[in-house]
């Protein structure tokens, strides 16, 4: 990976837990092999231990959050990220209907978990989903009502006109949603906050165990290069991050695009005021977002991806600065202390992806969040843990939704991308989208 996108993130400068795990050394026998630490993997395996499957060894070949766990905007949002209607044509209505009530799971769950585990998470409440003209204005009216109805019991506004400088401090915006079920969390923190207590089960973590080969097969074996790991069930949970040769079969399903971030210097608290009066995070609804949040110690994370051509900007702190002052005029002053980026592993449909091997129903796999992933990887990874063990309608349900192979993701992947963003981009217009 592109050496700038790895540059030192907000999260790993303000981690509060100093938790380190053991390469693995040994040969171990266990019920089940997670491979990759990020929210998948984690996630997956904490489920799994709640319902009383502990046998488990998780392999992580950096450290945990090295991938896109630890380098994401903390965005909290309130559903699975994506528009249902997508894969309507799969699941028909009363599939939708439980993928609906399935997304409204999200934000509910990691606040139960950081409550649950006493995670030291910095878990705020408050977000808003942004509008710049009509359409949007439009879109986002029609949005109301839906998100009421999922979730009755949250502080749901739509905020128009002069209003919407009570949510939002830009004269960028004509209408905000403000959902006071979402908001954002330090996602670092969240996961080994999570970490600890999977491992308190007794799951072993490892990390600096990079897997080099997999043989399938009734008990499937998984090698590093200081060990190995024999086991009846397997899980790929390494999303962007997964290497053709090891996997080609779901490798096939997804490609990345790029998404960039920034942290600005401590703000004074009459600056943070002014940005964000619900200290929130938000993302504006256009079909590539500019999303940004506040955090606890006043600064501003912005982050966004490139519009229509892919590419990765040769200097990321002045490329996401000159977006954050389309945003926030006001900032142009401000220091911009870090700035990094990572891959988002995208479906053709933008739909997470999750099921087992055809041909081997023990080796699970779970990707493709394509943008989003800090709150639908904690729905998704609860109905695989379902699946993983006793099975459920909505593992079924999810799993038979088809992905297409991305051919050529490779070869022509800035070609393919290009061609994507322009397509969403356009049909986003007549979705009420641009
Ligand atoms: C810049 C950026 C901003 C984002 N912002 C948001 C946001 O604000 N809100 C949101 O909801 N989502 C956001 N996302 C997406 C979200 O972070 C991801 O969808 C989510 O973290 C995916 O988690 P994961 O566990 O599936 O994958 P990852 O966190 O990527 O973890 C995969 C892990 O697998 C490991 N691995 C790979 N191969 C091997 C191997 N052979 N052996 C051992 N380990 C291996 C990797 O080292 C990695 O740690 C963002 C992503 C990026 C990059």
């Amino acid at each position: 990976m592109n050496n700038k996108l790895d540059s030192l993130t907000y999260y790993a400068a303000t981690k509060k837990y100093d938790l380190h795990f053991p390469m693995l050394t040994e040969d171990l026998d266990v019920d089940v092999v997670i491979i990759g630490g990020g929210f998948s993997g984690i996630n997956t395996a904490l489920e799994l231990a709640e319902k009383g499957i502990t046998n488990i060894a998780i392999l992580e070949g950096r450290t945990l959050g090295f991938g896109g766990t630890g380098r994401n905007g903390g965005q909290v949002m309130t559903g699975i990220g994506h528009d249902l209607d997508k894969i309507k044509r799969h699941v028909g209505e009363k599939g939708l209907e439980t993928i609906f009530k399935i997304s409204s799971l999200g934000a509910g769950i990691i606040r139960d978990r950081i409550a649950k585990y006493d995670i030291q998470a910095d878990f705020c409440q408050g977000y808003a989903y942004l509008g710049w003209n009509p359409r949007h204005d439009k879109t986002l009216r029609g949005w109301l009502e839906g998100f009421r109805a999922a979730s009755p019991d949250e502080e749901i506004e739509l905020y128009t006109g002069s209003d919407v400088k009570k949510v939002i401090g830009s004269e960028r915006y004509t209408s905000a949603l403000k959902h006071m079920g979402g908001g954002h969390v330090h996602s670092l923190n969240l996961l080994l906050g999570e970490a600890k207590a999977v491992s308190e089960y007794g799951v072993k973590i490892f990390e600096n165990s990079q897997v080099l080969n997999v043989e399938y097969g009734p008990r499937v074996t998984v090698r590093t290069a200081t060990g190995s790991v024999r086991a009846g069930k397997m899980l790929w949970a390494c999303n962007g991050f997964l290497d053709e040769e090891l996997e080609p079969t779901i490798y096939r399903k997804t490609i990345n695009t790029y998404a960039f971030q920034l942290m600005t210097e401590e703000l004074p608290e009459d600056l943070m005021e002014r940005i964000s009066p619900i200290r929130g995070a938000y993302s504006d609804i256009s079909p590539v977002i500019d999303y940004y949040r506040v955090t606890k110690e006043n600064r501003l994370l912005y982050g966004s991806a490139t519009q229509f051509i892919e590419y990765i900007p040769s200097d990321l702190k002045a490329w996401n600065r000159h977006i954050m002052l389309k945003t926030f005029p006001y900032l142009k002053d401000v220091k911009i202390e870090l700035a990094w980026g990572g891959p988002l592993c995208c479906s053709v449909n933008l739909f997470p992806q999750i099921g087992s091997l055809p041909k081997h129903k023990n080796v699970f796999y779970v990707q493709g969040y394509s943008g989003f992933g800090v709150t639908p990887s904690h729905i998704i990874c609860k109905i695989l843990a379902e699946g993983m063990s006793e099975g459920s309608d909505r593992y079924s349900l999810l799993s038979s939704i088809p992905h297409l192979n991305v051919i050529g993701k490779d070869s022509f992947r800035n070609v393919l991308l290009s061609g994507g963003k322009i397509w969403h981009q356009t049909s986003g217009y007549w979705k009420g989208r641009r």
